[in-house]
């Protein structure tokens, strides 16, 4: 089995977590809404609207959730029009980091729209993933990171 991708967090963090709480201070406690997951996803404009776990003998469960865009719009990156005109849709599916120890895959619809004044369909820009790419940026730092720290450990 592959060792855990993210270290235990140092045990002073979390006793300063614990204090924090303790005095409330420079905390904004917040209600858990049906907005809450996607406002924690980090992924802006994607809303989690379901979600299935599956579970794996031997190995950690996987968490998938299904995501909608929060924008029926998306601006044209040649000419910066605003286009609603969805050209197609296809589903896609990347890695992001993981939920409570369970690796997380996110599936949303990538699409292109049809821009009215440049008369070309083009695919909307997310601001957390490269184009191509099967990880979020997020991800894809978490593990640049994680290679540093290992580096760095065995120097
Ligand atoms: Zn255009």
């Amino acid at each position: 089995m592959p060792p855990p991708l993210l270290l235990s967090a140092p045990t002073r963090v979390i006793r300063d977590a614990a204090r924090a709480v303790k005095r409330k201070v420079n905390l904004m406690i917040e209600r858990v809404t049906a907005g809450t997951l996607s406002a924690l996803l980090g992924l802006p404009g994607l809303v989690v609207t379901e979600y299935a776990l599956e579970p794996r003998a031997g190995e950690r469960d996987v968490l998938h959730l299904f995501c909608q865009h929060e924008h029926e719009v998306a601006i044209c990156p040649v000419c910066g029009q605003v286009s609603s005109a969805v050209h197609d849709s296809t589903e896609r599916c990347l890695r992001h980091l993981e939920i409570w120890g369970k690796v997380t895959f996110v599936h949303f619809p990538a699409r292109r729209f049809d821009c009215g004044h440049c008369h070309q369909p083009f695919r909307e820009e997310l601001s957390w993933i490269e184009s191509q790419r099967r990880e979020s940026t997020a991800y894809e730092l978490q593990v640049h990171e994680q290679c540093q720290h290992t580096t760095q450990a065995a120097q």
